[in-house]
């Protein structure tokens, strides 16, 4: 721990951590230390995490990467890290995301942008760890702590992992409590973690999960012990390759590394089959529905009245336009207005409702698929590797967006996705594969992530 509190407060520059609390580490490893020595250590005892800034921490100021919240200081913790407490873990400090975990690039913080610790070969600028978990990949890949947690709603645990060259994980819809996570889309919304190898995923993953009576969608399944799944064989395993997302003009690196990849399960005694996922095309689109709306209502609780900031006003609507004004990034300003708008009345049909339906049918094209014995399929995470901070953000929004375009089909179906490192890029940056499971199968995504590490 002591060793990780001194790495954090040396790595000010990439502006991973947004609050420090090395305090309250070095007194959790203190504890941990006497458990230790009484024999009573738990399953992650003494492991020191980082805890993204989306997660409810009890005294500890928790912001979402928003001016709004201001120095909002929970009363209460999330479920999700009370769980790495209970089991022994010590809290190294809060990690900076895009603003309500809107973005791809972590450039939207308030807090402001992470760097990322990779350069370009023989290029010295700046790039981002994607989004919007920048800064627990960030933190993960430079050895700012053992762990992080992070959230994914349509990408953002699967993308930073692959920028970054870290393993992230996210479950099954309802795998883990989103009890005290700072709602961004709550039917995409899940927490899931960032480590440096899949075995550590796998124990992290371990103590998040879990059902909740706090959380009505949390699913009351018991939780595998993840670690066994890894190094189990993947023998007559059945991977299936989606040819829609052989995307005309696919970096032909990211493209070679995905061949490379099914060959390595191949090689492991698994089976590879092409599949069809038709109506892939449609899930950007309807994400970009989904998302906003769902965002748009559960950030209406911003008001200026409840937490925050607030900037008067001669009236209350006054005082709420102000501080709304005042509080929310062009960003969350933005996804406000997609969702009001596609949640109005007479657009309500042609666009919500119709995003839905398409939903419906996109998971359904993963169900064929896995009706036909297929295991799990193997896609990249991203479409290109880690670009520029300021390379996208100051381009079309919609250039961003298309960013998670191998990403988003897994939180609009409810699936398990996991990024692994498999390779680099000519100019020396980590790529990541991703493997999309059934529901409640992490397992079977931990045996397969680990021969392609
Ligand atoms: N980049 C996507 C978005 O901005 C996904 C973010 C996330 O998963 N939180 O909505």
């Amino acid at each position: 721990t002591e060793s990780y509190v001194s790495a954090m407060g040396e790595a000010r520059t990439l502006n991973a951590y947004v609050v420090e609390t090395a305090e309250k580490a070095l007194a959790m490893a203190a504890k941990s230390d006497e458990r230790i020595q009484s024999g009573e250590a738990g399953k992650l005892e003494g492991l020191p995490i980082g805890v993204k800034d989306m997660f409810c921490t009890e005294g500890v100021r928790t912001t979402a990467g928003s001016n709004i919240l201001g120095e909002f200081v929970p009363p209460y913790e999330s479920t999700v890290t009370s769980q790495l407490w209970r089991d022994g873990a010590v809290m190294l400090g809060k990690l900076n995301n895009d603003e309500f975990a809107m973005g791809s690039s972590n450039e939207t913080s308030a807090l402001g942008p992470v760097v990322s610790p990779w350069r370009r070969e023989g290029d010295s600028a700046p790039l981002v760890p994607g989004g919007s978990s920048g800064g627990s990949a960030a933190a993960v890949a430079a050895y700012l702590c053992a762990g992080a947690t992070g959230t994914d709603t349509g990408g953002s645990i699967r993308q930073p992992a692959a920028f970054t060259g870290t393993v992230g994980i996210k479950p099954t819809y309802g795998r883990c409590s989103r009890f005290g996570i700072i709602a961004y889309a709550s039917s995409l919304d899940q927490a899931g973690p960032f480590a440096r190898t899949v075995n550590d995923a796998a124990v992290l993953l371990r103590s998040m999960a879990g059902y909740d009576v706090k959380d009505s969608t949390s699913v009351n399944r018991a939780v595998p012990d993840y670690e066994d799944a890894v190094g189990a064989s993947v023998k007559g395993k059945k991977i299936g390759i989606p040819r829609e997302y052989r995307l005309e003009g696919l970096d032909p690196e990211i493209a070679g590394m995905w061949e490379e990849g099914a060959q390595w399960l191949r090689d492991a005694g698994a089976e590879v089959v092409d599949i069809s996922l038709p109506h892939t095309k449609y899930a950007l689109p309807a994400y970009y529905i989904v998302a906003p709306a769902e965002a748009s209502s559960n950030l209406a609780r911003y008001d200026g009245v409840r937490y925050g900031v607030r900037v008067p006003g001669r009236d209350v609507v006054e005082m709420y336009e102000n501080t709304r004004a005042a509080g929310f990034g062009p960003e969350v300003r933005r996804r406000i207005m997609i969702g009001t708008y596609v949640l109005s009345a007479g657009y309500y049909d042609a666009y919500y409702v119709k995003a839905q339906k398409v939903r419906t049918l996109i998971k359904r094209d993963f169900d064929d698929v896995f009706a036909l014995g297929v295991d799990a399929v193997l896609a990249p995470a991203t479409p290109s590797p880690a670009f520029g901070i300021g390379e996208k953000s100051h381009a079309d929004p919609v250039e961003m967006y298309l960013q998670d375009i191998f990403t988003v089909t897994v939180n609009l179906a409810g699936l398990p996705g996991i990024s692994v490192p498999a390779g680099f890029s000519g100019k020396n940056l980590p790529l990541g594969l991703q493997l999309i499971g059934r529901p409640f199968e992490e397992e079977t995504l931990f045996s397969l992530a680990q021969v392609i590490e």
